[in-house]
């Protein structure tokens, strides 16, 4: 199918202009304001914008082994209609794609079942369980496209060491769920004044930044790309602003829910407010902000991760942590943050796009000629409601049910072909 977009807007150098854009064999064939249509389906972007297709790096599918929390079906239908059209799944699932045999079968199901792209993670350590290491060169031949053991912190030091220093021969990034067990205390939220109030236990902030700080000392030594999941404390920004400064390679990303909220934000014992790293103290929120804007903070990533109702209905002791995000990614923070002029659109453009693909060397996230043509036409004007009834994911966990957002993706469109559009009423 090769299709005509006319009459659409795109951010050029930070500015809006209007244009056409010829798509042709899945490519980016023309872009520009005096295009003719050919003999191509035709789509009207009046009063859209068009935006490069949104690259999510963390992201839980739950595929195979937790298909009654989300599918790669479902999990790719919702991202879609978040706008994304790249996505790396996180290797928590059963079996962990910890082989080359259990990589080989999550890389079929993707095949089978995936609307937009799927770049598997393999995991560092076999099961995920900390104790053996999995081979990261079959791994890598095999399709990984980066290793972690997100959901658990790696704790052995010496684990972490050997694992980066065989990443950084073979030039792959080691991903970190930063989290030290020994710090956690049962905890289920911040610890901090409002965990007092609820009379729950709380997870220090320190949990994080001690093993992000060990890890980037172990990155320096082995020469490895190191990466920083969903930062969360203040301390963790200056660590990692200070690694950089030292020339240390460490790249890191930031979540919409922990720039959103913050654990003034929990308004009772309940679990759409339960996610790990838990949402933190002012300070640290602050933080985070400071540092997107100064680069500390690469990028923004959605950590989606779908749980069953029955899984998060138990209040914060007794449900699972994670929330789902593709679909309420983009209206929530253009609604937040770029409305208010507290980001520019190409800013947010940028976090969600270009920085996570030029952080992992892909070829994606950039509108130009020639390009894969992955796009999503945002309609920035629409205003609707937050419906967690509405989701494509079979996830409903969240704390934004109900939150009024202006900025709607409204059609998507991966490799030239379109995978999701609004329904037309
Ligand atoms: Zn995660």
């Amino acid at each position: 199918m090769n299709l005509f977009i006319k009459n659409v807007t795109m951010l050029q150098n930070g500015e809006m202009s209007p244009t056409n854009i010829r798509v042709v064999n899945g490519k980016v064939n023309e872009i520009g304001r005096n295009l003719q249509a050919q003999n191509e389906t035709q789509i009207d972007g009046k009063g859209r914008m068009v935006a490069p297709g949104f690259v999510d790096i963390h992201v839980h599918l739950r595929e195979p082994g937790g298909e009654q929390k989300e599918t790669i079906e479902s999990g790719t239908r919702s991202a879609a209609k978040g706008g994304f059209t790249t996505i790396c799944a996180m290797p928590n699932t059963r079996p962990v794609p910890d082989t080359k045999e259990n990589l080989q079968l999550v890389n079929g199901l993707i095949e089978k079942n995936a609307l937009i792209r799927v770049l598997p993670y393999a995991s560092i350590t076999i099961r995920e369980a900390g104790k053996e290491r999995t081979n990261l060169q079959e791994l890598k031949e095999n399709g990984a496209f980066a290793f972690t053991d997100d959901g658990v912190g790696i704790q052995e030091a010496g684990m972490m060491y050997e694992t980066m220093q065989e990443a950084a021969k073979i030039d792959m990034a080691v991903v970190a769920h930063c989290e030290d067990n020994s710090l956690i205390y049962d905890g289920v939220m911040h610890d901090g004044k409002r965990s007092r109030e609820l009379g729950l236990k709380g997870i220090p902030a320190v949990a994080e930044s001690v093993h992000i700080a060990r890890d980037i000392l172990l990155a320096e030594a082995a020469g490895a790309h190191y990466h920083v999941c969903h930062v969360s404390t203040k301390e963790s920004v200056r660590v990692i602003r200070d690694a950089k400064r030292a020339g240390v390679r460490v790249t890191a990303e930031v979540t919409p829910h922990h720039l959103l909220l913050t654990e003034d934000d929990i308004p009772a014992d309940d679990a759409n407010y339960k996610m790990n790293p838990p949402l933190r103290a002012k300070e640290d929120w602050q933080a985070l902000h400071e540092g997107l804007l100064d680069g500390t903070l690469d990028f923004i990533a959605t950590d989606h991760a779908p749980h069953t109702a029955a899984e998060k209905t138990n209040g914060m002791n007794g449900s699972m942590f994670g929330i789902v995000g593709f679909e309420t990614a983009f209206p929530l923070l253009y609604s937040k943050f770029v409305k208010n002029g507290t980001w520019t659109l190409q800013q947010l453009i940028d976090w969600l796009t270009i920085k996570p693909s030029e952080t992992f060397n892909l070829p994606y996230g950039k509108l130009e000629t020639g390009q894969v043509a992955d796009l999503v036409l945002l309609d920035l004007e629409k205003e609707q409601e937050i419906q967690v009834n509405t989701f494509l994911s079979k996830g409903r966990n969240t704390p934004f049910g109900g939150w009024k957002c202006t900025g709607w993706p409204v059609m998507t469109i991966f490799s030239g072909e379109i995978v999701w559009q609004e329904e037309e009423n």
